[in-house]
C-alpha cells in the first residue's frame, strides 16, 4: 500500500513524523479520509481525535484544533496541542474535565463558560483518544 507522510507540529515542536496508508481527521466542515496523493487542500480542524491508519493498525492522536493542510505527498497537522494516545496522562485529563464540569456549573460569564467549555472538550477528547489505544 503507498503511504502519505503525516507531520503533526505545535508551538512547542513536532510531536509527531510518520507516514500513514489513510488520515481521517474531523475538519470543521465534517470529517475526512485522505489517501496519497490527495488533491491540495487547507481546513480548519475540530478538537478531536485525528487517526492514523496502516493496514489493520491506527494510530490515534488528540488534536485540540489547528489546521490540516494536505498535499498529495504529504499531510501537515498544525495546532496548538496534540497528544499521542501513548502520551497522554489519563488521570490529568479526568481532572481537566472534572474541573471544566465544575466551572460549567457556576455558570460565570460567558467567556468563562466559553473557556470551560473549550477546557471540557479538550479533556474528553484526551479520554476518547486514550481509551481508544
Ligand atoms: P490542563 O488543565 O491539564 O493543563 P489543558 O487542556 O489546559 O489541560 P493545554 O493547554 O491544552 O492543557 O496543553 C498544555 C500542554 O500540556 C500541551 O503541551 C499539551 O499537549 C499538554 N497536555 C495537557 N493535558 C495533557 C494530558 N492529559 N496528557 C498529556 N499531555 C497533556
Amino acid at each position: 500500500m503507498k503511504t502519505i507522510k503525516v507531520n503533526i507540529v505545535t508551538p512547542d515542536g513536532p510531536v509527531s513524523e510518520t507516514e500513514a496508508e489513510m488520515v481521517i481527521a474531523a475538519t470543521e466542515f465534517g470529517e475526512i479520509g485522505v489517501l496519497p496523493g490527495h488533491i491540495a487542500m487547507v481546513a480548519p480542524l475540530q478538537i478531536g481525535a485525528l487517526r492514523l491508519k496502516n493496514g489493520n493498525s491506527t494510530v490515534n492522536v488528540a488534536v485540540h484544533g489547528g489546521f490540516i493542510e494536505v498535499r498529495p505527498d504529504v499531510v501537515t497537522i498544525l495546532a496548538q496541542s496534540a497528544e499521542l494516545a501513548a502520551n497522554i496522562d489519563i488521570d490529568r485529563a479526568k481532572l481537566a474535565a472534572k474541573r471544566a464540569e465544575e466551572a460549567l456549573k457556576e455558570k460565570k460569564d460567558d467567556l468563562d463558560m466559553q473557556l470551560a467549555e473549550l477546557n471540557l472538550r479538550r479533556a474528553i477528547t484526551r479520554i476518547k483518544v486514550y481509551e481508544m489505544r
